[in-house]
């Protein structure tokens, strides 16, 4: 029976990543350290947590801080897949502190004790982002796209991702960098811009939109991003320990044309839209080149853009007892790029 370690594993993508490998591997031992931030829910988890007993799936309630936990946890697994981080460029911009500590000294510890384990250890995925690239210098960006992180959310997970590369030359640790572009789908928490979207028409609110909404990011549904990861995760080790894989759907969208899809698809006119200061720092585009995941892993993500929205949707209209308590954390104060405090 192989174990699979999963940090962050209560969280958006990592809980679908979660239930993803519980699901489609009935031999595998799944086990989740999650220190249960405000981002963090055992409701997400793939079986009630008084079953964890269960054979197949233990919950740890740790920080990836702690440095003998990781060795613990880490010395009992075959397969180590970190996605526990803080995650919300925009909360980066008023308080950075807790950024740096998970996403730097976090993944530090776990790639340390990934090194202590290096000879029992067959892979580990390290999940960065594509906001490590900041605003996008080519038309798509591949994996040799500069690194220029333009928040401090960006900026610590550039520093995580170098340091898992600078383990795997110096050390030889049987580690994958995977960079995802935006991720949406159920359980995203409401302080990201789709969930923040669809609760806003839910609750009759004016959806609010960054400066003139024309920034544009690369979305792709999050259980394919999952798919994605499962498969590099198993790809044979002289194909992809060592590299960095993209995964994003290849096509770009802008904010404005996100909210106005999801008005339309919510039967909810346009005129409900308002236009707020932009983010400091604002990445201008984002695109991702996948070539490199088909042609290595043999990956497509399979979802479109309304399937996965409509599947989306559905979540949160039929989920309101889930996204109900995250309601104070939608909105964020920031010094925006016009000097005013305004609510993002
Ligand atoms: P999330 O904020 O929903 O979840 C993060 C999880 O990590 C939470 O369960 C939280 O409790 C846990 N966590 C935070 N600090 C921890 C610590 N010190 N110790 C243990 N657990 C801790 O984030 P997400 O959107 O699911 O993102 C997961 C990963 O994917 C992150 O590394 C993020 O940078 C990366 N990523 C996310 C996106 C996206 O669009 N959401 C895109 C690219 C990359």
């Amino acid at each position: 029976m192989k174990t699979v370690l999963i940090t962050g594993g209560a969280g958006f993508i990592g809980s679908t990543f979660t239930r993803h490998m519980f699901n489609k591997y009935p031999d595998y031992r799944i086990v989740v350290v999650d220190a249960l931030t405000y981002a963090g829910s055992v409701e997400n988890l793939p079986i009630p947590i008084w079953q964890q007993e269960n054979d197949r799936f233990s919950f740890w309630y740790g920080n990836v801080i702690n440095g003998e936990l990781m060795d613990t946890l880490v010395s009992k697994a075959d397969m180590v897949v970190h996605f526990a981080a803080e995650s919300h460029v925009t909360r980066s911009i008023y308080d950075n502190s807790q950024f740096f500590q998970t996403d730097v000294l976090g993944t530090q510890i776990v790639a340390n004790a990934v090194c202590k384990y290096r000879d029992q250890i067959e892979r580990f995925v390290h999940i960065s982002t594509s906001e490590v690239y900041g605003t996008a210098l080519s038309d798509s960006m591949g994996e040799e796209h500069q690194l220029n992180p333009m928040s401090p959310y960006a900026a610590a997970k550039c520093g995580a991702d170098r340091l898992v590369y600078s383990y795997w030359a110096t050390y030889g640790i049987p580690s994958v960098i995977v960079r995802p572009f935006n991720n949406f789908g159920p359980r995203q928490h409401l302080e990201k811009v789709i969930p923040r979207f669809i609760t806003s028409v839910l609750l009759k609110e004016k959806l609010r939109v960054h400066g003139d909404g024309q920034s544009a990011r690369d979305f792709i549904f999050a259980e394919d991003n999952c798919e994605a990861i499962d498969a590099i995760l198993h790809a044979p080790a002289e194909k992809v320990v060592g590299e960095v894989f993209n995964v994003g759907s290849g096509e770009h969208r802008s904010i404005l044309s996100i909210a106005k899809d999801i008005t339309e698809m919510m039967c909810r006119n346009n005129d409900c839209l308002i236009h707020v200061g932009d983010r400091p720092g604002q990445v201008m585009r984002h695109t991702a080149n996948i070539d490199k995941l088909k042609r290595v892993i043999g990956f497509t993500p399979k979802t479109d853009w309304h399937a996965g929205l409509e599947k989306t949707i559905d979540w949160y209209m039929n989920n309101e007892e889930w996204w109900r308590k995250q309601m104070w954390m939608r909105e964020i104060p920031i010094i925006a790029v016009s000097g005013k405090r305004e609510l993002h």
